[in-house]
């Protein structure tokens, strides 16, 4: 059966009718009541209008869209969860080939294998996959696209034991700019394969990924413990000692902010400016408790909320904090270990921004994320420790942007002389296109460019941390 789906554009002044061949999803256009929500990214300070955008129901869609936009010679923009800082999920003017309406996950517990659609969100594969007591390394909002997050590498809790997502990453089905509909896995395409694990959206539209499962939970001793912000070079100085003997189950996040409103935090404490270690555990409860004693006596912390609780739950404690429709800027950076002129650095600056939503997170490295050689897959810097975001966050209508911007700015320029490359997903959209290189470093670059050339010599898939062909 032959199938298209109609919708008209303005194109030079003139409202043309489009047809695509083979798509069966919705075509939305400027005059579609839904225009704002769909065009709408994580980020509210990106308002980008595209001229069409193409909400696919299934792979056979993809194909027809990526197909009709080279044919048009259409910008095109690829959204997973639209959860990218800097809104590269959305253009001006050209296609956003949106796959939102594509989250399904399928669990194969025998086999520990999920297969998950290319629109799913971490939340939709947290609850599939915990329903057997399986995950898989994913990120710490559950709001945040799966695909996205893979295609730039992954880092989340359970990464120091089970490694990265892409370390995770079994296979996928992507379309290529060709429109041609490939598998790519260590058996097909070998080459490509290794290119999407950390090289973003650059090398086509992923459909579905195949991720391998570990037994966690569903229940995990998990949870933040909280530090007055005059701490916080102590609590800095001990966190350091403390997760450079830490086993892999242990994964951590500092947060520095002020302690948001959520309701397992006492109201005498909310917005109070706190230096905050988020804390999981994936392994054996008893086994938690001891290796976490030593954290939660150290100091005077104000709450200390590490308990037993469900691993979904805690997967998405953090989502309120970081709404849909708010305002952010971030800059970024790779960290090595926390030495004392580094932490007087992060304890100088974390706490001088002016809006109560910024905040600054640091995610510990190492583990089993550095025991992947270094160019085993696309995702670079494998040896560094910590991976920092400065991140301003206002409200619409708030007026802390500009101050908060100049504060990340601000920060990251003091970081300097500690940088080790940066995580290409938190890569803001205002960076110099050297710090596309710098997130894979010299080899790992190269190669990309040389499979860029080979899968999409045209740059096709340009609107991303774009990889440039040869
Ligand atoms: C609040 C917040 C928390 C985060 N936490 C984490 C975290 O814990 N760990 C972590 O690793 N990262 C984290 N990130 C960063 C996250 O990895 C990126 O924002 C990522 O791009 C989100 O994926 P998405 O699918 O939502 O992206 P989108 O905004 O939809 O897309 C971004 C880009 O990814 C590519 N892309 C998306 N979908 C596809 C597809 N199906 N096929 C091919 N290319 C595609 C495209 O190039 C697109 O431009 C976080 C981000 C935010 C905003």
């Amino acid at each position: 059966m032959t199938t298209s789906t109609t919708a008209g554009i303005g194109h030079r002044g003139k409202k043309l009718t489009v047809a695509i061949d083979g798509f069966r999803g919705r075509l939305i256009t400027a005059d579609h009541p839904d225009y704002n929500i769909a065009r709408a990214v994580w980020n509210g300070a990106i308002d980008r209008r595209p001229r069409l955008i193409a909400q696919c129901i299934g792979t056979s869609d993809v194909v027809a869209a990526v197909r009709f936009a080279r044919a048009h010679d259409l910008e095109i923009a690829i959204r997973g969860g639209g959860h990218n800082v800097a809104g590269t999920a959305v253009c001006d003017d050209g296609i956003v080939i949106d796959l939102s309406a594509m989250r399904a996950v399928r669990v194969d517990p025998a086999e520990r294998r999920a297969w998950v659609q290319g629109g799913a969100l971490w939340g939709d594969v947290d609850h599939e996959t915990q329903a057997h007591g399986l995950a898989t390394t994913g990120g710490i909002v559950s709001h945040t696209g799966v695909a996205g997050l893979t295609l730039g590498g992954g880092v989340g809790w359970l990464m120091r034991k089970h490694g990265l997502t892409v370390d995770n990453l079994l296979a996928v089905d992507v379309v290529t700019a060709d429109g041609e509909l490939l598998r790519a896995s260590e058996d097909s395409h070998p080459d490509l394969f290794w290119a999407l694990r950390g090289g973003g959206g650059n090398f086509g539209v992923v459909t579905s990924f195949d991720f391998r499962l570990h037994s966690v939970g569903p229940t995990i001793l998990a949870g933040p413990i909280l530090w007055d912000a005059s701490e916080a070079g102590e609590v800095l100085r001990f966190y350091r000692d403390f997760v450079h003997d830490a086993p892999d189950e242990l994964g951590t996040v500092v947060r520095f902010g002020t302690a948001p409103p959520l309701p397992v935090i006492p109201a005498h404490l909310h917005w109070r400016p706190v230096v905050m270690v988020g804390a999981c555990y994936a392994g054996p409860i008893e086994d938690g408790e001891r290796v976490l004693r030593p954290l939660r006596a150290s100091g005077s912390p104000l709450l200390d909320l590490i308990g037993p609780k469900a691993y979904s739950g805690f997967q998405s404690a953090l989502d309120s904090t970081v709404v849909h429709g708010w305002n952010y800027y971030w800059k970024s950076t790779h960290l090595p270990e926390l030495r004392d002129d580094l932490i007087e650095v992060i304890a100088g600056h974390a706490f001088s921004c002016s809006s109560p939503r910024s905040y600054v997170a640091m995610f510990h490295l190492k583990g089993a994320v550095s025991r992947v050689a270094e160019g085993g897959t696309a995702f670079g810097n494998r040896q560094a420790s910590h991976a920092i975001t400065l991140d301003a966050v206002w409200r619409p209508g708030e007026d802390f942007g500009d101050q908060d911007t100049v504060w990340t700015k601000g920060f990251f320029a003091a970081l300097a002389r500690f940088r080790e490359g940066v995580y290409v997903n938190f890569l803001g959209g205002d960076e110099a296109p050297d710090r596309i290189r710098e997130a894979y470093g010299e080899s790992v670059y190269d190669r990309l460019v040389e499979v860029k050339t080979t899968y999409d010599p045209d740059n096709t898939f340009h609107h991303n941390q774009n990889i440039q062909p040869g």
